[in-house]
């Protein structure tokens, strides 16, 4: 009998974890490693030779022929645009690097640049041909940012690598963006805890038990930059230019689909509560854990009974 093979390693940003209970546990570790910094150098904003980069560089003025999964990212994130009212928008890139939240390069723009970005982001500008397998920004000074979407696709890889390897039981943690394989090794549902923003990492709001779905939160809360009185986060409303100011502290979303769980996650955190319940009530298969600035907890239908408050 094995026990649970566990695995820290730094990647995306953020430190990735992994609990795999097989015999070949520590092999099949390895092989997700590898794949993760595969999906970091295509995806990456920052790394100079990714496809985003790459795209980035050309905006307005020639298509880019980029890795399949690449494409197969942007094409899903333009479908959660289109259902967010393109509150969920990749093309926010000019207005994250403007900020620099979380870089060294941080700061408060004025009114004037932030406006002058405001012109480039439209998720609608982004042309994709899946024949030729290229991806196009129709405006010069246009840029994509996946850093919303991309861990939520790499999630949903780890775990199709560790079915291939015959893996019954499994988790990934890619800095909160959780999924998990088939059962814990008591054959239990796996139990989840969901951030409490006003503790620190670790103290939880409630959690939830489930088996063969990803949990990912979106908030304010652990990356920013304060100025004077006012803190600015690090997710963007695309319409106002500035970090978004929802009645929601944390969104949650559940799913069985990671990448879906990321990117409708950040869009909840934009849309505030009610918007949020409508989209999500509208997704089969989708709950969501929504946290007000009032500390007021909603649960969607479909996971009241799997979730408890703590
Ligand atoms: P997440 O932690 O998944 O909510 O993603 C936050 C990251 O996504 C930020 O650090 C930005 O790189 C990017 N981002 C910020 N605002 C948006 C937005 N409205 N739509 C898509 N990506 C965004
Ligand atoms: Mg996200």
């Amino acid at each position: 009998m094995c026990n649970y093979y566990n695995d820290e390693f730094y990647c995306m940003g953020t430190i990735i974890q992994q609990s795999i209970f097989h015999e070949k546990a520590k092999e099949i570790a390895e092989v997700v490693e590898t794949e993760m910094k595969r999906i970091e150098k295509i995806m990456s904003f920052f790394l100079p030779d990714s496809d985003v980069s790459k795209i980035n560089n050309a905006a307005g003025e020639s298509e880019v022929k980029v890795d399949l999964d690449t494409l197969t990212v942007v094409k899903s994130a333009v479908h959660f645009s289109e259902i967010t009212d393109g509150a969920f928008d990749i093309t926010a890139g000019p207005l994250i690097k403007l900020w620099g939240i979380f870089t060294k390069n941080a700061r408060v723009p004025s009114k004037e640049e932030i406006k002058e970005k405001l012109g480039l982001i439209n998720y609608r500008d982004i042309l994709i041909d899946e024949k030729t397998q290229t991806v196009m920004l129709l405006k010069p000074g246009q840029k994509i940012d996946l850093g919303a979407i991309a861990k939520g696709f790499a999630a949903d890889r780890a775990i199709e690598i560790y079915r291939n390897y015959g893996v019954k039981s499994a988790l990934i943690n890619l800095g909160g963006n959780v999924k998990v394989l088939g059962k814990n090794n008591e054959n239990k549902e796996w139990k989840i805890g969901i951030q409490d923003p006003f503790k620190i990492r670790g103290g939880y709001l409630g959690i939830v038990q489930l088996s063969d779905k990803s949990v990912v939160t979106s908030g304010g809360y652990e990356r920013y930059l304060d100025n004077g009185n006012a803190r600015y986060h690090h997710i963007f409303d695309p319409r106002s230019g500035y970090s978004s100011r929802s009645n929601l502290i944390s969104a949650t979303v559940i799913a069985k689909n990671s990448m879906a769980a990321d990117a409708l996650s950040t869009a909840c955190f934009v849309l505030g509560l009610e918007r949020s319940l409508d989209i999500i009530e509208a997704q089969e298969g989708v709950e969501a854990i929504l946290l007000t600035d009032d500390k007021k907890v909603y649960v969607t239908n479909g996971i009241k009974e799997s979730f408890m408050l703590t």
